[in-house]
């Protein structure tokens, strides 16, 4: 079992495989850490900014965001979660089960959809350069 949370580390060797590999394609080491694990952010050279275990993230200045952040990551595994039951419980002919994980994920979703729309607005509201 290696989903347990938190427990990933630069003693993963995934992680220090995918942290040589940045550095190597000219990836900066920042000093903001990742909201999610704490591993180190890098600034990739077309300017993104990238966990080495989640992938692309923003960087988090508030506490705020960092809760906004982690409910995004959030849903998206619940969406992924109650897709892969609602999948399970259809090859077992239970229309019942399928709907609620159905159900479920579509609530997701809608959350999802939401604040991503919050999002776009507090971008319209500090446009930058
Ligand atoms: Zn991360």
């Amino acid at each position: 079992m290696r989903e347990e949370k938190g427990e990933m580390s630069y003693r993963d060797p995934e992680i220090v495989k995918k942290m040589t590999r940045l550095v190597a394609e000219g990836a900066v080491m920042l000093a903001e850490m990742c909201p999610l694990d704490g591993l180190p952010l890098f600034k990739l050279k077309s300017g993104e900014v990238v966990c080495p275990s989640h992938g692309k993230v923003h960087i988090v200045k508030s506490e705020e965001e960092a809760v906004e952040v982690e409910v995004e990551y959030l849903l998206r595994d619940i969406l992924r979660a109650a897709v892969r039951r609602a999948k399970e419980a259809v090859e077992e002919e239970d229309a019942e089960e399928a709907l609620r994980w159905l159900s479920v994920a579509e609530a997701a979703g809608r959350i999802r959809a939401r604040q991503e729309k919050g999002e776009e607005k507090a971008r319209e509201g500090t446009k930058q350069s």
